[in-house]
Order: C-alpha cells, then sequence, then structure tokens
C-alpha cells in the first residue's frame, strides 16, 4: 500500500509536517454536479482529473494539502458521492454536517446556471446553525455572460456570491483570496493544548465494535459532569475521566448514532472517519480479531499515519478467537501491519470488558512518543555513531555526507537532516529503523524529510 510507503518519502513529510503545524481546514460542499471535484482540482492544480471518476466509484482519500498565495491549508473534498437520486438530499445534508463539523471554512459550491433548490437552502440553515465563516462559489460562470446568476445568489444571504468558472480557471483567483481571508491561521481543532484532557478518537470499519468499546469504556465510568476549564469542545465529543484523568472521545455523535447503510454510506464514512482522525491526537483503530483483517482496515490505519496522529491498534472481539485461527492472525499482524510495527496493540473485547482496561496504558504510551522532543545534541550523536558504524553506500563514485539534524517539530516528531546529497530510501527507512530502536516512539508515526545542501 503506497499510503504507508510515501511516510518515507517528500510527500509524507509534507503531510505529516501539515499536520504537525495544524493547518486550518477548508471544507468544499456542495450539491452533486455543481462542479466541486472541478474545483478542488483546480485548487490543487491537479491535471489528473478525479472528475472522470465513474459515478458511483468512491474515492477514500478526502483531504489534501493545499495552498494559496504561500498560506498552507487543508482541503477537505466531499465530491465523490454518487449521483443517486432517491435519498439525495438527505444525504447532501449528512455530508455537509459532517463536513462543517470539521472544518474551520466552508467552501459552499453552488450551480449558478441552475440557481438554488431545496437542498441548498438546507445545506444553508446548517451552515448558519454551525455559524463558521462561509465563502460561496457561483460556479459555472464560464463568461461575462453568467454574472447575472451568480448575482441571483445574494438572495441565499450568505454575503457576497463569487463568480467562478472552476472548468476554465476564470475568477478562482479571487475567490481563492476570500478563502484565505475566512481561514484562521491555526486549525481551532488543531490548538491542542498540553495540559488539557487528551482526545481520542475510535476508528474503524463499521460493525468493529466501536460503539460498544464506547459504551463500555466512556459507559462504565461516570460522565463528567463539570466542564474542564478552557476547553471547548463539540457537543459530539465525551467528556469522560478514565484512570483520574479527563479524556475527550471525539465525534461521538457518529459512533452513538448508527449510520444509515446507503449507497455512498462507504464514502461517508470514511469522511466522518477522517474528521474524527483530525480532531483527535490518537486514534484507536478497531480490527476484528475473530474474521480476516480487510484493506478497509489497512485504509484507515494509513489514514490515522498520514494524519500524523498517535495510534493505537485494538484487536476486539477477542472472544470469539479460536485456536485455529491463531496462527493466521499471527500471519496477518506480519504482513498487513508491518509498516505499523511501531503501534502498541491490545487485545481486547468490548462485549466482555476483557482487557479493556490495558487501553489507556496503550493511549498514554503513544501520545508520550507523539509529544517526544529529541535534543539537536542527542539526534547528532546518535546520527554521528550511525554513520560510523554504517555509512551511506556510495553511488556513482560520491557518497552522501550526513551534515547535521534537527527535530523541526512534535506531535509527531518530525525530523530535518541536512546532507551534501540525496539518500537512498533504503539508508532513511535505516535511519528511521536505528531511531526508533533508539528512542523508541512506540505509537506515534515519525517523519524524516532530506535537505540537500548543494
Ligand atoms: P461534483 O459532483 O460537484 O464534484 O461536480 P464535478 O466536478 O464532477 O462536475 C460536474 C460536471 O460539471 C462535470 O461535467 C464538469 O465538467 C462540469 N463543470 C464543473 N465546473 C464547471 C464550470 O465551471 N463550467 C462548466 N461549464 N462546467 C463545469
Ligand atoms: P460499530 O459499528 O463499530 O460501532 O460496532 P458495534 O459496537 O455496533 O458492534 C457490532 C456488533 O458486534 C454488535 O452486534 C456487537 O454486539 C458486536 N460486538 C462488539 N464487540 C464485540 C466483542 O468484543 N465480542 C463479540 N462477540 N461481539 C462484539
Amino acid at each position: 500500500d503506497d499510503d504507508l510507503a510515501l511516510l518515507d518519502g517528500v510527500d509524507g513529510g509534507a503531510r505529516l509536517e501539515a499536520a504537525a503545524r495544524a493547518l486550518p481546514v477548508l471544507a468544499v460542499i456542495g450539491r452533486p454536479n455543481v462542479g466541486k471535484s472541478t474545483l478542488v482540482n483546480r485548487i490543487l492544480g491537479r491535471r489528473e482529473a478525479v472528475v472522470e471518476d465513474k459515478p458511483g466509484v468512491t474515492r477514500d482519500r478526502v483531504s489534501y494539502p493545499a495552498e494559496w498565495s504561500g498560506t498552507h491549508f487543508t482541503l477537505v473534498d466531499t465530491g465523490g458521492w454518487e449521483v443517486d437520486v432517491a435519498g439525495i438530499e438527505a444525504r447532501v445534508a449528512e455530508q455537509a454536517e459532517v463536513a462543517i463539523g470539521l472544518a474551520d471554512a466552508v467552501l459552499f459550491v453552488v450551480d449558478a446556471t441552475v440557481g438554488t433548490t431545496n437542498t441548498d437552502e438546507q445545506v444553508v440553515r446548517l451552515l448558519r446553525k454551525a455559524g463558521k465563516p462561509v465563502v460561496l462559489c457561483a460556479n459555472k460562470v464560464d463568461g461575462p455572460a453568467g454574472e447575472a446568476d451568480a448575482f441571483a445568489l445574494w438572495s441565499l444571504g450568505l454575503g457576497e456570491p463569487y463568480p467562478v468558472s472552476a472548468l476554465h480557471g476564470r475568477g478562482t483567483g479571487d475567490l481563492l483570496d476570500a478563502v484565505l481571508d475566512a481561514l484562521p491561521e491555526i486549525s481551532e481543532h488543531g490548538v491542542l493544548r498540553p495540559d488539557g484532557p487528551r482526545r481520542v478518537a475510535l476508528v474503524g470499519r463499521p460493525n468493529v465494535g466501536k460503539s460498544s468499546l464506547l459504551n463500555k469504556v466512556v459507559g462504565a465510568e461516570r460522565v463528567v459532569v463539570h466542564e474542564v476549564a478552557g476547553t471547548t469542545r463539540d457537543p459530539v465529543d465525551e467528556l469522560v475521566e478514565l484512570k483520574g484523568k479527563p479524556w475527550i472521545f471525539v465525534d461521538t455523535a457518529g459512533i452513538r448514532r448508527r449510520v444509515h447503510q446507503t449507497s455512498g454510506a462507504d464514502f461517508y464514512a470514511s469522511l466522518r472517519t477522517q474528521a474524527a482522525i483530525e480532531k483527535a491526537e490518537v486514534a484507536v483503530v478497531l480490527v476484528d480479531a475473530s474474521v480476516k483483517m480487510t484493506e478497509q482496515d489497512t485504509r484507515v490505519i494509513s489514514q490515522v499515519v498520514e494524519a500524523g496522529r498517535a495510534l493505537v491498534i485494538a484487536y476486539n472481539k477477542w472472544d470469539l478467537m479460536d485456536e485455529d485461527r491463531r496462527p493466521f492472525l499471527e500471519r496477518e499482524i506480519e504482513q498487513d501491519l508491518v509498516q505499523v510495527q511501531w503501534a502498541p496493540r491490545v487485545n481486547v473485547s468490548a462485549r466482555t470488558g476483557w482487557h479493556t482496561d490495558r487501553l489507556v496504558p496503550a493511549l498514554e504510551r503513544s501520545l508520550e512518543s507523539w509529544d517526544t522532543r529529541i535534543s539537536t545534541g542527542r539526534l547528532n550523536a546518535f546520527l554521528g555513531e550511525l554513520v560510523a558504524a554504517h555509512p551511506h553506500p556510495v553511488r556513482g563514485g560520491k557518497q552522501p555526507r550526513i551534515l547535521f539534524a534537527t527535530q523541526a517539530s512534535t506531535r509527531p516528531p518530525r525530523f530535518v537532516i541536512f546532507t551534501t546529497g540525496f539518500l537512498d530510501p533504503g539508508y532513511r527507512r535505516y535511519i528511521e529503523r536505528r531511531l526508533r530502536e533508539t528512542f523508541g516512539f512506540e505509537g506515534t508515526p515519525i517523519s524524516i524529510s532530506v535537505r540537500v545542501r548543494e
């Protein structure tokens, strides 16, 4: 799975960097066919159009690193919904609700050539209620003649409609300027207080036992009634005291309220998962231990790693494990979880409560690694020893030298190595492996980026 392999590369580094810096989140919402995907591609400067996806093909990735005028932000793309007439209104509203919840600002796209529909009005009500900044995009204004259509959208009461042609690029500069004005400098979800309650997301594919585990862990404890000073939380979050400390379980509404299995539910689930991960510091990925691991399981794990969050893997339904399955499970762990060998695993049964008390200690271990900072002195001493013991191979008569390294950020730990030439991917993996062996980092992704000094 190249999602996990990305971690080694520059792109993975950039993603982790974005996560660490708590970039503001912009969600693009609107009815199907208004041009959201076209606009997202335009903003990302992608040539390869996702628009070519056939209706019904759902995409699993929903957030992308984006940039305009030197400002970086995270773009959440809610396009890719199945165009299916039945029940579409309800789903657009659901989609909007999730997207609004996770975003710092919303880009609401309307097809100016069609005008507003009841669904649009419904979304406007949600937007008003949420009170988040909104930029209104009047799309498909391909030429001056369409400006009047855009003007009509003032009636939505969302302020100035920006006439845009996502297809041709017309007006997108002004639109993005307005977006930058609407976005806060850093994500509100990203403002993590070191002393506040830690934020946990319970994620995993449907039916793995998220709601059962939530009830077992949270339901058993008294829900903390008093507000912890200085913490803001959404009503969908649950604040509880576990082992004498407050914890916030984020986005629990989606877990408690059973999501109906409509077509497009996969994408919906993926979006909700992404939202929960973005809001959390640590994610517990639940996996059903009694059945074979699926691609969906590894995809959720990749989402956590890519978002740069701490990770705990919980093997649930352990009460259903029979001895015949044990050897298969071991093999699956070796094969499917090789990229995240560093993640603590706990075997639990949400039904019986068996070993659920091991969850909090695992969360604490992962978070501690996520917060870890290695001093520059220690880091360079470590690298000096590493290079002396195992120098970079000579390639075409050249051997890149490592000049200096520093840890640029925590949450998750991100390292920058200055060199005289590109490092082999294999050598980078070697450095990562040695970093983990030396400093631990159990439960956190780490990233290493290389800057070449000519
Ligand atoms: P989504 O479902 O909201 O993501 O919409 P898409 O991006 O898939 O676009 C739906 C259709 O509208 C596609 O055929 C696009 O080529 C077309 N479209 C998107 N933006 C524009 C635009 O600015 N002008 C015109 N004329 N067509 C557009
Ligand atoms: P969710 O969709 O991930 O929230 O999963 P649920 O918590 O709704 O659980 C789905 C089904 O699996 C329900 O019938 C649960 O009773 C069952 N279940 C959850 N955890 C366990 C477990 O540890 N052991 C067993 N045997 N069943 C479980």
